[in-house]
């Protein structure tokens, strides 16, 4: 079940709270099908070019237009890409739980979810020196084992659920954690991801634009968040940055925005003010 939660006031007055996340998902979204795809030099060089292209790509739109963003990161991510994920890091930017080898929560025995929860966290606190505070649940099917999992680990927020279109208290049994929401029309997986062995979409990037915009005018007509979810190895053409850039511009050019990380926003809800929010108690991870 979930519960409501009064939307905060956004620093600045900002009309609305933009969230830009990605998933670096990278050579993990493969590897969780088993390692016989190692062999396959194609399809592990297209999972690579993330980290490789995408990332410094990125980040310099990041950093030009002065946006904080949230990174969600496989621990195999991490260990398999050390200078880029530590890239991110340097530059500022967010990094949440994204898994160990992408294993979709659903397609887990309670222990392989575990390990996944604990073998992330272990690759991404070596990494960075600190514990991530948010989780994307890979593929987006959170279970109840793994919500118990992150109440238990003391993770501030997760971003993996769709029971509403802003921040809400997830509930499952007695726990509850702040959801940070997403949906699929907000991913650029149904616009960008395609491949010979799994289909998908190839869709010009105005498509995606038009979108993403229409949504970001109604939460502008409603004062909310909107997180949005790409991914390296699919938003990182060139072509296709050049488009994020234009999107960002023409954000701005629309209302006052407040382009914030994730755990910007939860820490804002948390905070209180004029609409604070009693949230759960933090456990110490
Ligand atoms: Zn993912």
């Amino acid at each position: 079940m979930a519960q409501s939660i009064p939307l905060p006031v956004w620093p600045g007055d900002a009309a609305v709270c933009v969230s830009l996340t990605f998933d670096v998902d990278a050579e993990s979204a493969q590897l969780r099908h088993g390692s016989d795809v190692l062999t396959k030099m194609t399809t592990m060089s297209a999972a690579r070019y993330g980290p490789v292209r995408g990332i410094p790509r990125i980040l310099e739109l990041l950093d030009s237009r002065s946006i904080p963003a949230t990174f969600y990161v496989p621990g195999d991510t991490a260990l398999r890409h050390p200078a880029a994920v530590r890239s991110i890091a340097i530059a500022g930017h967010e990094i949440g739980h994204h898994g160990f080898l992408h294993l979709h929560d659903d397609q887990a025995e309670l222990a392989g979810q575990r390990e996944e929860i604990d073998r992330g966290l272990g690759a991404l606190i070596e990494l960075t020196g600190s514990a991530p505070r948010g989780y994307r649940s890979p593929g987006w099917e959170l279970t109840e084992d793994v919500f118990d999992l992150l109440v238990k680990s003391g993770f501030d927020w997760d971003s993996s659920c769709m029971g509403d279109d802003r921040p809400y208290l997830e509930e499952s049994g007695d726990a509850s954690l702040l959801e940070l929401p997403v949906h699929w029309s907000l991913d650029d997986v149904p616009y960008y991801a395609w491949s010979r062995a799994a289909g998908g979409q190839m869709c010009d990037p105005d498509t995606l634009t038009a979108t993403w915009l229409a949504e970001f005018d109604s939460a502008v007509a409603e004062r909310r968040h909107v997180t949005y979810t790409m991914h390296p190895e699919f938003v990182g053409r060139g072509y296709r940055v050049a488009e994020l850039a234009r999107m960002v511009d023409e954000m701005r050019s629309r209302a006052a925005v407040w382009f914030a990380s994730h755990g910007q926003v939860a820490e804002l809800i948390r905070a209180g003010g004029p609409a604070g929010v009693e949230l759960p108690a933090r456990q110490p991870p």
